[in-house]
């Protein structure tokens, strides 16, 4: 270490000396004091290190009381926020899987203060006086909404379809296509929960083409089930082929062996009426007699993150009495947000009003024109070099690995590269207070309108305005 090293060392300001500095008297009244040594620590650590590797100019960092007590109070605003926060959603992208997912409806939060600030009857038969079953809270209206015979609620779809897998088939074999051995973002492989599952996969067909013989050739005493997978964010065209569920049914029956489908994202209406491309309603799927289907809640459904079981009775209930139900169980403020979730579903022109992934997906482009045209107006014009700006058309997608490939024509502010880089453009967006997420394509930062808020228009707007004055 050199000479300058060493004296610089000794010009770190002690501790004790920071928290007498008028600045850090102050902020130890508003904050605990073991939060303001560590933010002190982190701080001096911090010039240790810079320091070390010789980091420094000529002249040395500043190390006057002042301004290191001043760089503790701004590290001590950052430590002290929360971690998790809201943020605009500009990318188009309804059901982002990174942000969030589904954004649950009005009615839904309204309900999250009187029963999660209150004792419940969560487990609780208020006829009998004695202990009940926390399903019943959604069993019955998701039977009245999809006409199952059954159904149960787990954690999410990911345990839904484990421990229906480990009811059904745990040391027996499960017959599936190697066209639908996929992965969903997150590490969700259904290889591997198979394998977690206890059962032996048993892949039948090629990439692109499985027929119904495939299915038969390798049905033996120990298959224990027949199971179909949604390839929700993966699509095989062109010479393809896939079993139709309701063969897979007629041949399950004939072996007495059930069928079951992973459904993915699972909706309740026909997106096919609002000019979305269609994804068959988990009611149709059902119609065609599998056994068992499972779904999320927080995909196209717009509900909270939760995994839901449809089925023949006999076998929900094997499910609910197994004893990793306990591990996967869904918790009283998911189950009273996808209760509510599942009331607005009773009339349909509420629920694409409603619910926002609903709002969000069937919204049409004209209406999507005139909110790009109102952020258009409320940035009004802007005396910059940093950028020029113009709407320009462009898709959103409903995203969440449902309805693969549609695309959903929307309206875009787009941000032309000046002075400022996409990039940088991009970056500066994804740090502003609220936190904006946009899209770069084409050296392009885009906005889809389709995704913020009516009440985020304004702070887009602000966001935008306030990057047309930054220096770079
Ligand atoms: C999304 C998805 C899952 C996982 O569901 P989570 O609710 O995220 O646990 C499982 N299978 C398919 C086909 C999916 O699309």
């Amino acid at each position: 270490m050199t000479n300058e090293n060493k004296s610089l060392f000794a010009k770190i300001p002690s501790v004790d000396r920071l928290l007498i500095t008028p600045a850090l008297e102050e902020v130890l009244t508003v904050y605990p004091r073991p939060l303001v040594l560590k933010a002190i620590n982190q701080i001096l650590d911090g010039l240790r290190a810079k320091i070390k590797s010789g980091d420094v100019t000529e002249e040395g960092p500043d190390l006057s009381l002042e301004s290191v007590s001043n760089q503790v109070v701004t590290r001590l605003e950052l430590i002290s926020r929360p971690s998790l926060k809201p943020l605009i959603n500009a990318t188009g992208i309804v059901v982002h899987t990174n942000l969030g997912r589904s954004i649950l409806a009005d009615r839904v939060l309204k309900k999250f203060k009187p029963v999660g600030g209150g004792y419940s009857n969560l487990e609780y038969d208020l006829d009998q006086g004695k202990r009940g079953s926390r399903y019943v809270h959604v069993e019955e209206i998701l039977k009245e909404l999809t006409s199952a015979e059954a159904a149960m609620v787990v954690n999410n779809n990911a345990a839904a379809v484990l421990i229906s897998l480990e009811t059904l088939a745990k040391g027996g074999e499960v017959v599936v296509s190697r066209g639908q051995l996929v992965e969903i973002g997150g590490s969700f492989r259904i290889p591997d929960v198979m394998r977690k599952s206890g059962a032996k996969m048993v892949e039948v067909g090629t990439t692109n083409k499985t027929h119904l013989r495939d299915y038969e050739e390798v049905i033996s005493p120990e298959t224990a089930l027949l199971l179909k997978v949604h390839t929700s964010n993966y699509q095989i065209v062109g010479f393809a082929e896939e079993v139709p569920l309701s063969e897979l049914v007629k041949l399950g029956s004939r072996y007495g062996i059930p069928v079951m489908e992973d459904l993915g994202s699972g909706c309740f209406i026909d997106f096919s009426k609002y000019g979305v491309v269609k994804e068959p309603p988990v009611q149709e799927v059902l119609a065609q007699g599998v056994d068992l289907v499972t779904f999320s809640g927080d995909k196209l459904l717009g509900g909270p993150q939760s995994g839901i079981i449809l089925g023949r009775k006999n076998l929900i209930e094997a499910i609910k009495k197994n004893p990793l139900n306990r591990a996967l169980r869904i918790d009283k403020l998911t189950l009273l947000a996808l209760e509510e979730t599942l009331r607005i579903y009773r009339d349909e022109s509420i629920a694409v009003k409603d619910i926002p992934t609903l709002r969000m997906i069937c919204e049409p482009y004209k209406s999507l024109k005139k909110k790009a045209e109102r952020l258009l107006k409320l940035i009004g014009k802007l005396e910059t070099k940093n950028f020029s700006f113009e709407l320009v058309d462009g898709n959103s997608r409903p995203g969440g690995g449902a309805l693969p490939l549609s695309e959903l024509p929307s309206r875009l502010l787009c941000l032309v590269p000046g002075k400022l880089s996409s990039h940088s453009m991009e970056a500066w967006l994804r740090s502003y207070d609220p936190p904006v997420i946009a899209r770069v394509e084409n050296e392009r930062v885009l906005l889809d309108v389709r995704t913020i808020q009516e009440r985020e228009l304004k702070i887009v707007a602000q966001t935008v305005k306030d990057l047309a004055l930054i220096r770079k």
